[in-house]
């Protein structure tokens, strides 16, 4: 694919890209035939060995550059847990304490709409430790812990299994060992995660330290998601200009997108940043009812009106004059037989249920704003409900150890204003005949492998 000639200084997002699908996929190259996992030997048919990329002991004892951050920081990786923080960064933070570090690829995904990090475990776990063992190589680490959540239970079998067919292979510079964390829409979270990794509960802790000041057993640890690991992996073989052979200038390279809703094939699909919505529709078969609208990144995103989804193009720079980003990769459609509201009401609900609890505004400024939304649904509301939901929100914004309720705010917020007049339909007359369609958006139910197994991957560009 030829590159964009976007630049940075440009006001606004450059069209839509068309397809060019030779030149993905990239992370998903390979997935075998049998449903189950890349073994060892197929992973290093298809990529080859870990690098030499000069990163030895050696050279980080005289406190040389490293080349693979140098590398990924040409590249402009940014993290694909859904907040994009250049990781780079990242890198060069955990390298410059210059003290015995810590890697923790992340793959507890708590985002119940998203896929792509379980796919990966559970598909292609030699790619993620890969990227994890250049990483720790980078950053002077010498422990590699691959952090998994319980309800992926097919996900868990795969990477332990890969672990242990990685034990005899040489120049690893980090031991890796696996941890099963427990289910939950925050303990995905960094500073969650460390703290469980510690030995307390997986739940958000007020920052700072950060984790690569202070994170497990007190260490400078490098914590990030499962993807970002696997584009490490592919950036230190082929370096940072092919991978800005896709991409737009200011977000270059692939991504995985979870797609659900009415779709023929929902699943995981790797994307180049800038293709078009409707080049992602068509790779999943094309849509089964016409779609009212799409929750772009996540439950801490936003919606993009059904008579809008023609002209998207996904990548944060298009999305951001619809008040939307990719987030962590979620592209979940919501059917012109659902009830926006109704939904809402579930979703909102469900996200004051997964606030930790330790934070006051968090804890009771969800509930009451779930508890608002929900008697907006159902017709029960006094006064100006309007209203009271800004105000609520304006009291839970910011005030969170973590990012949680102002997510949950942003999503309330946004569906408000995609679909007011349901909304104030709602707030007249009570639940609509749509009410009681079957639920569209996703949330957790008992997991069990073979529903994993039967979710669909594939690319489009
Ligand atoms: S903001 Fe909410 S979810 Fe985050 S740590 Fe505080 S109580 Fe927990």
């Amino acid at each position: 694919m030829s590159r964009s000639s976007t630049t940075l200084a440009e006001e606004r997002p450059p069209a839509p890209r068309e397809p060019a699908a030779p030149a993905l996929p990239r992370l998903l190259s390979g997935i075998p035939a049998h449903g189950g996992a890349l073994s060892l030997d197929e992973h290093l048919d298809i990529h080859g060995g870990l690098p030499p990329i000069g990163d030895r002991p050696a050279q980080r004892r005289r406190h040389a550059p490293s080349e693979l951050i140098g590398r990924i920081e040409r590249a402009g990786l940014r993290g694909r847990g859904g907040a994009g923080f250049p990781t780079a960064t990242k890198l060069h933070a955990v390298a410059a304490a210059r003290r015995r570090s810590i890697v923790v690829i992340n793959a507890a995904e708590g985002e119940p709409a998203s896929h792509k990090d379980r796919t990966l475990c559970r598909l292609l776990p030699h790619l993620m430790l890969d990227g994890g063992q250049l990483a720790a190589q980078a950053v002077g680490a010498d422990e590699l812990i691959v952090c998994v959540c319980e309800s992926a239970a097919a996900s868990v079998e795969a990477v332990a299994a890969a672990i242990a067919e990685r034990s005899g292979l040489a120049g690893a510079p980090a031991r890796v060992r696996l941890s099963v964390v427990p289910g939950g829409y925050v303990a995905g979270q960094e500073s969650a995660l460390v703290n469980y990794l510690n030995g307390g509960p997986a739940l958000p802790t007020f920052t700072p330290p950060m984790p690569f000041e202070q994170g497990v057993r007190r260490r400078p640890t490098l914590v990030s998601n499962a993807e970002t690991f696997a584009h490490i992996a592919l950036i230190g073989r082929h370096g940072s200009q092919w991978f800005r052979e896709l991409g737009t200038t200011s977000q270059p390279g692939s991504a995985l997108v979870t797609l659900t809703g009415p779709v023929a094939n929902p699943g995981v699909y790797e994307i180049e940043y800038g293709a078009s919505l409707s080049a992602l529709l068509q790779a999943a078969g094309g849509t089964t009812s016409r779609p009212r609208a799409a929750l772009l990144g996540g439950y801490a995103g936003a919606w993009v009106e059904g008579q809008l989804l023609g002209g998207v193009a996904l990548s944060d720079e298009h999305l951001a004059p619809h008040g939307a980003s990719l987030g962590a990769g979620v592209v979940a459609l919501l059917s012109a037989d659902a009830c926006p509201v109704a939904e809402t009401a579930r979703v909102a609900r469900w996200l004051s249920a997964e606030s930790a609890g330790q934070c006051g505004p968090c804890l009771n400024g969800l509930d009451a704003l779930a508890a608002t939304v929900q008697e907006v649904a159902s017709g029960t509301a006094q006064g100006n409900a309007g209203k009271r939901i800004a105000r609520l929100a304006a009291l839970v914004q910011r005030r969170g150890a973590c990012a949680h309720p102002d997510g949950a705010v942003r999503f309330v917020l946004s569906a408000l204003e995609t679909f007011s007049a349901a909304f104030a339909d709602h707030a007249r007359h009570g639940a609509c005949d749509a009410c009681a369609s079957p639920a569209e958006l996703p949330l957790p139910v008992r997991s069990s492998a073979g529903a994993e197994r039967r979710r669909g991957v594939g690319s489009a560009s």
